[in-house]
């Protein structure tokens, strides 16, 4: 088969039977009646055969097209490990990988599934290397993948894809050059997102909130001038969320992420002026400096809300390399 026939072959159909061959040295693997796929309803009438290119005898594997006489071995342990995706979040195009250890000189793979269902391209990466590249994967879903081979056990990994990508940017710039770097990147990307700008930088940069609501982007309550509010009395609290912007967003986001907790003194001052506290799941660092890289690193690792700066020194680089569909 060529790449092109076997290509994108549809989740249904991914009941296959996967052959490692050897010229004509194959021998069977296992002993036994072959287990039937552990999935219900899994048929092998519609199998493809994948052949696997370039392989070669492992050193130490012993050729069998000379032994009809002798005992056969004993069949040689296989293991099986869930090589990609390695994190707990996966991206939506993280392709699966599953390296099979062991026996080597014969492996006939009989299910691979993947639920909830995804069109993608089944093929082997290497001769110990199943491979599935998904068009697409569902973004917070938990996956299951279900490998079976002939003569062994049925092997199930879980993973999870990251949340949707929300990106949030906080603070001000010292200029507004800077400031407008940041919304014309967001521009050229087609990217919205939501601002918590200072009360300060929306005085100093008359211009900037209806530049930002113009551009479509949600505006909201990061307090007047930046403090940490746990070490603030009430009323000095409900000042600062008051002298903060208030553009039509019911989103306030506490300096430093200093509050006290849902329901604590920050949570109910803010509540009290019509305000929910709205924190982020990943600090991309890019406050402190982080490269482009290690900021796009720091939002594949997870994705849903994610803190930037107008003050990053790669906010803006990151935010033009950034993939929000696929990581
Ligand atoms: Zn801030």
């Amino acid at each position: 088969m060529s790449d092109r026939q076997r290509s994108l072959l549809p989740a249904t159909a991914l009941a296959v039977a996967a052959l490692l061959m050897l010229g004509s040295c194959a021998e069977e693997a296992g002993t036994g009646v072959p287990r039937q796929g552990s999935s219900a309803g899994v048929t092998t009438t519609s199998a493809h055969l994948l052949k696997t290119p370039n392989t070669r005898l492992q050193p130490g594997t012993r050729s069998t097209s000379d032994e009809a006489d002798l005992p056969q071995p004993p069949p040689v342990p296989l293991t099986a490990a869930l090589q990609s995706p390695r994190t707990p979040y996966a991206t939506l195009r993280t392709e699966i990988r599953i390296h099979f250890e062991g026996a080597l000189n014969l492996l006939t793979v009989r299910h691979f599934g993947i639920e909830p269902e995804v069109n993608g391209r089944l093929d082997w990466a290497d001769p110990q290397t199943l491979r599935f590249q998904p068009e697409r994967l569902a973004f917070d879903t938990t996956y299951t993948v279900n490998v079976s081979v002939v003569g062994h056990s049925v092997w199930s990994w879980q993973f999870t894809t990251i949340k949707p990508i929300t990106i949030t940017i906080d603070d001000c710039a010292s200029t507004g050059g800077e400031l407008q770097n940041v919304l014309q990147v967001l521009a050229q990307r087609h990217i919205t997102a939501i601002m918590f700008p200072t009360g300060i930088c929306q005085r100093k940069f008359a211009w900037l909130v209806p530049a930002m609501l113009a551009a479509g982007h949600r505006v909201c309550n990061h307090t007047y001038s930046h403090p940490r509010l746990t070490q603030l009395s009430d009323l000095q609290i409900a000042n600062e969320i008051r002298g903060g912007v208030h553009a039509g967003c019911d989103l306030f986001r506490p300096p430093w992420g200093d509050w006290d907790g849902p329901g604590g003194r920050v949570d109910r001052i803010a509540a009290s002026q019509g305000y929910h506290v709205f924190m982020w799941d990943v600090d991309t660092f890019d406050w402190a400096g982080a490269s482009t890289q290690e900021i796009l690193d720091r939002i594949y690792g997870r994705g849903g809300v994610i803190l930037l700066h107008f003050h990053g020194r790669n906010t803006v680089d990151a935010l033009r390399r950034v993939d929000l569909q696929t990581g």
